[in-house]
């Protein structure tokens, strides 16, 4: 063993940023980890919540040896067991389920804890299609985004982020880059720097405010009016490109009659702005050029997610701002690519029951087609990731339910379980990774051995096919390797003879499009037939615009919202997070209430309640409250997280969850 070495990493947690790390490594365990330049974007920097990484590889969470549970559902009382005991339980139980119930009563339940190619997509999946397994619909994030994106613009690449200095004006709308996509941060200064201006429109004030210099506080879910307001009033000063719409685009005068809809005066009475402030974002954004919209996935979270995103992602169209680098819409790179999931996964889904990831407790409590037995829990934690987390819990509880998690620590929902295996962490196994916020892939080996017992989802997928008599054969180390940069499409796309060498010797290979990057309607174009936009994107409906009311009540009148933060990536890495939670609320509201700073409230509605401290904070707008996501049943007073107040209502086109529908009452405890 080296005493002491430097080693190349990458990090595939679920955010879009990709970083390519250097590991310091002392004695075989991870003394550092830092960032490093062989992702470009990386810039040598990364967030303190995987600068902290080694704290889940040693910490006292992390799970050493398989375990069986001794105790009642949620107690989280295990005894040790073998690898092979365990191996050969999980396999019993779902032969047996297979058995007398059919391969759907088996339900996979992943999502991103591991964005890899190696670790998800690839044996689980081979084994879980093999024995006819439910599918999950994975639509808990991005889906609205994405299912807008695609029926406006097909798979047209998205604005790079090094491209991001170049605007002149950028609109932040649903994105916080501070938590959930640092490496946006040097650019936005650089552009700041060379006298861009930039706008936020959120909810809460989520940058510093040397940063922003327009910020539109609108209320959840009423996106869309604001930007049909904005495309209304270009149209009405002349600010709408005629000549781009003509020559690129399909449906816009319809999209400009509905616009008409949305005088600035009623979007600002339901978005809860002032008029004014509309109407200067728009002119403002007509007049600059390159102008950007950085579109985050806050404004998806609701029953408008889809029409709202849609209505956002048509404004640079409207107002001629495509065909130039810095301009036009930054949003997920992914839809760009295709991953040939068939492929990697090595032969083709079967046309089983489809659950909805957001529907979870509901599956657990109410399916009968077949009813669920067997749950399989591996890259999430959904006891407290998922809408109406009651409901969930009350699903785990089933005594007559498997649940088997398949986890690096010990999570809310492993303390449900009936057998947990320990998984190796990113550090501890060879993963191959594409970005779903740039356009490169990474590959990277392991740079410590596994902590205690732990195995690669790899190997486990693997063992338990061969234990169920399903193995066949699935390429394994280089092939498996060779196999997912084969399934990679898009500008990525290409023969394999040479390029998996190619990667370990660079360790990232950029995307190959005409230019150093994408320039939407200069070198990338939607990929429909006529390779037009479609304004009126007939994929979203019969009216794809459609604004469906606030679901505020009397008696629950506040919009609670629950953003990611600078802790945890989603629900990971809340292991490490040791002081509780609080509840954000503007002042009025908290005045209006007798309630103080430092106070133990109480955020309820029909669904259940949250006991947390309370911190005014005049940055988050009046009529919202804030709750963090991704933390654990630990860090409030009731054990219960922002997930126990929200419904599992899903959006119309897509499945999204509307984690912003939430609406409470808050008061003393
Ligand atoms: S979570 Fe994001 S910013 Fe942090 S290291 Fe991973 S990719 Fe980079």
């Amino acid at each position: 063993m080296r005493p002491m070495h430097t080693a190349h990493s990458v990090c595939p947690l679920d955010c879009p940023d990709r970083c390519s790390l250097e590991v310091r490594v002392e004695e075989g365990r991870i003394a550092s980890i830092t960032g490093s330049r062989v992702n470009p974007v990386t810039e040598g920097f990364i967030c303190a919540k995987v600068r902290d990484f080694a704290g889940r590889v040693y910490g006292p969470d992390r799970l050493l040896h398989p375990m069986s549970r001794t105790g009642r559902k949620g107690e989280g009382r295990f005894a040790r067991i073998s690898w092979d005991e365990a191996i050969g339980t999980i396999a019993r139980r779902l032969e047996e389920t297979r058995r007398e119930h059919g391969g759907e009563a088996i339900l996979p339940f992943f999502y991103g804890g591991s964005n890899g190619m190696v670790s998800q997509g690839a044996a689980d999946e081979r084994l879980f299609r093999a024995i006819g397994a439910s599918r999950l619909a994975r639509t808990v994030c991005a889906a609205p985004t994405g299912a807008a994106a695609k029926a406006l613009y097909g798979r047209m690449a998205s604005t790079d982020l090094p491209d991001v200095e170049k605007a002149r004006y950028i609109i932040l709308w649903g994105a916080n880059p501070k938590h959930s996509n640092i490496h946006l941060m040097p650019y936005l200064k650089r552009a700041r720097e060379a006298g861009a201006k930039v706008a936020l429109v959120d909810p809460r004030l989520t940058l510093a405010r040397g940063y922003v210099d327009r910020h539109l506080p609108v209320f959840p879910g009423r996106d869309g009016p604001v930007a049909l307001a904005m495309i209304g009033h270009l149209a009405r000063t002349g600010g709408v490109d005629r000549a781009f719409l003509e020559a690129h685009t399909v449906g816009w005068e319809r999209l400009l009659d509905r616009a008409r809809d949305w005088s600035l005066e009623r979007a600002a009475a339901v978005a809860r702005v002032a008029t004014r402030d509309i109407a200067a974002l728009a002119e403002e954004y007509a007049a600059a050029d390159p102008a950007l919209i950085r579109c985050g996935w806050g404004l998806e979270r609701n029953r408008n997610g889809e029409t709202g995103v849609a209505a956002v992602l048509a404004l640079p169209a409207v107002a001629g701002k495509f065909g130039k680098a810095g301009g036009g819409f930054a949003l997920a790179s992914s839809p760009a690519y295709e991953v040939n999931e068939d492929l990697l996964a090595g032969h083709a889904e079967a046309a089983t029951s489809v659950i909805h990831v957001n529907r979870l407790g509901r599956a657990l409590l109410e399916e009968q087609k077949p009813p669920i037995k067997a749950l399989f829990v591996y890259d999430a934690n959904p006891a407290v990731t998922i809408p109406d987390q009651n409901r969930v819990l009350r699903g785990l509880e089933r005594e007559d339910l498997l649940t088997v998690v398949f986890d690096q620590v010990m999570t809310d929902t492993a303390l449900y379980a009936d057998v947990v295996l320990p998984a190796t962490t990113f550090l501890e196994h060879t993963e191959m990774s594409v970005s779903y916020g740039g356009y490169g892939v990474q590959i990277a080996e392991p740079v410590v051995p596994p902590v205690g017992e732990a195995r690669p989802n790899d190997e486990v997928f693997r063992l338990l096919a061969e234990r169920l008599g399903v193995a066949d054969g699935l390429p394994r180390g280089e092939g498996l390797l060779r196999r997912a940069l084969e399934a990679i499409g898009g500008p990525l796309a290409g023969p394999a003879e040479g390029r998996l060498e190619r990667l370990r010797r660079e360790r990232f290979l950029g995307f190959d499009f005409p230019g150093p990057r994408p320039v939407q309607f200069g070198t990338a174009f939607p990929t429909l037939p006529d390779r037009k936009a479609r304004l009126w994107p007939e994929d979203l409906g019969t009216d794809p615009y459609r604004v469906l009311d606030d679901p505020a009540t009397r008696e629950f009148p506040l919009a609670l919202i629950s953003p990611a933060t600078d802790r945890t990536i989603s629900s990971t890495l809340g292991e490490l997070m040791r002081e509780q939670a609080v509840l954000e609320m503007h002042p009025a509201d908290a005045a209006a209430r007798d309630l103080v700073d430092g106070q133990e409230v109480r955020v309820r509605n029909a669904l259940g309640e949250v006991r947390v401290a309370l911190r005014t904070n005049p940055e988050v707008r009046a009529g919202v409250v804030f709750l963090p996501k991704g933390i654990w049943n630990r860090h409030t007073r009731n054990g219960s997280v922002g997930t126990a107040l929200v419904p599992d209502s899903i959006s119309a086109v897509s499945g999204g969850a509307c984690f912003n529908d939430a609406r409470v009452e808050v008061g003393p405890a």
